[in-house]
């Protein structure tokens, strides 16, 4: 029965718990569906790289990415450490709404503190500069690489 109610309490948290508008001009955070790099979904494929540990949200280079929670930041992280993608190889590591994720190829303001919700947190990196003809993107990801989708 304890476990019974500690579940429905788990899934009323997931439920409820859904990020705030993330990138300036996406308004509904419309996700990423397929291109000719592939797929925005969670576990979307990519051979040979095994599968997408994250969700992608439409967001147009150089727009202003906007905070989904009231967050604190916990320092930028480097995407790919790969000389080719310089241009989008930043991020930013953040918990907020009771959840700790990662946004990928946003350049972040500052690393540490906090941002209010809908307050800008950065700009989106030029992505089309390293994939022409992609859906530009934020990608969102979990810290323990569980799927952020029902959290949309
Ligand atoms: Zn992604």
């Amino acid at each position: 029965m304890q476990r019974l109610v500690i579940f429905f309490a788990l899934l009323w948290v997931c439920e409820s718990v859904k990020f705030g508008q993330l990138c300036s001009g996406n308004p509904n955070n419309s996700q990423r569906t397929r291109d000719r790099h592939g797929a925005g979904n969670y576990g979307a494929s990519r051979v040979p790289h095994g599968t997408h540990q994250g969700l992608d949200i439409r967001c147009s280079d150089g727009a202003e990415v906007l905070a989904p929670f009231d967050v604190t930041l916990h320092g930028k992280l480097i995407v790919y450490n790969n000389p080719d993608k310089a241009a989008i190889d930043e991020g930013i590591n953040l918990r907020g709404g009771g959840l700790c994720f990662k946004l990928f190829y946003v350049r972040a303001d500052k690393s540490t503190g906090s941002v209010r919700k809908g307050e800008r947190i950065g700009t989106m990196l030029p992505m089309q500069s390293v994939y022409p003809g992609i859906t530009s993107h934020v990608h969102v990801q979990m810290c323990d690489r569980s799927d952020p989708t029902p959290y949309f």
